[in-house]
């Protein structure tokens, strides 16, 4: 009977068999078609079924925009700090600490230059993954720099937003950079450099309500949750029903809100023809 103990237990196991790597097939969420992960990523994480658009990580987001091997990342090592000493059910510095654990990322932005079908751009692009993507004083210094830094360069500037909003845990400073990045962008315009922003889902609160909403074109990703505050708030501030699709990216263009609605498969091409009607000659 030994032998059978030995195998009895493998044989009635419900679990993955080993040959058949985990994550290799993805369900999607909307129209539940499993997916072959490969395919998936080679379709720039679009549903081949139903288009629908999967959260995409910076690094992603990066690779789907500019051109290979052009990247060179800036003004990594600026590190966030705790001048609140804040803490809510948990320390801030133990939440920062568990967010580059979980992300091996320094913050919820990464800045850099790279080139967009041969033009050379400045871009900083949010990790949602990182505490939701939101707003402290170093992601708002980093995006300033990036100005910064398309000013000197005369570069071209794309923001990619996918936030929360402000950081709550640092207070007023979060709330600062709103007004930081805006007056960075505004020196940017006098330069006549074009900005463009590009909202993927989700695109909220102090993200939404500065820098988010003041390119010279705003584009919105295909199916983004794009507003500043969620749906319940307002719902239960004015006492009425939404209308259906509230704050997606198709209603936001309907009405006026937004320049573009793009699937994320056009979206580099497209960046890349508008920046070559809007960029200076010469
Ligand atoms: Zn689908």
């Amino acid at each position: 009977m030994s032998w059978f103990k030995r195998i009895a237990p493998k044989l009635l196991s419900t679990e993955p068999k080993k040959n058949i790597p985990a994550g290799i097939w993805i369900k999607c969420p909307e129209c539940g078609e499993t997916l072959y992960s490969k395919d998936l990523d080679k379709n720039l994480k679009v549903c081949l079924n139903c288009s629908y658009h999967f959260r995409l990580t910076a690094e992603e987001r990066i690779a789907s925009l500019v051109d290979d091997g052009t990247w060179t990342e800036l003004f990594s090592g600026i590190l966030p700090k705790d001048p609140l000493q804040f803490t809510d059910s948990k320390k801030y510095k133990d939440r920062l600490k568990a967010a580059t654990t979980k992300t091996k990322l320094e913050e919820a932005i990464t800045c850099g230059e790279g080139r967009m079908m041969g033009q050379r751009v400045a871009m900083s692009v949010f990790n949602f993954r990182f505490m939701g993507g939101s707003m402290g004083s170093v992601v708002g210094e980093k995006i300033t720099r990036t100005i910064e830094y398309a000013l000197a360069e005369k570069l071209p500037v794309i923001i990619v937003s996918s936030s929360g909003g402000a950081r709550m845990q640092e207070g007023a400073l979060s709330l600062m950079q709103m007004a930081k990045t805006s007056a960075a962008l505004y020196q940017l315009a006098q330069a006549k450099l074009p900005y463009v922003s590009l909202m993927t889902d989700p695109t909220t609160g102090g993200v939404s309500a500065s820098f988010a909403m003041l390119g010279d074109i705003n584009i919105a990703e295909k199916g983004a949750l794009i507003g500043f505050a969620g749906p319940r708030v307002i719902q239960q501030t004015i006492g009425q029903q939404l209308p259906a699709g509230f704050q997606r990216a198709e209603f936001l263009l309907e009405h006026g809100a937004v320049d573009l609605v793009l699937d994320r498969r056009e979206l580099k091409g497209q960046i890349a023809n508008l920046l070559g009607i809007m960029l200076p000659r010469g």
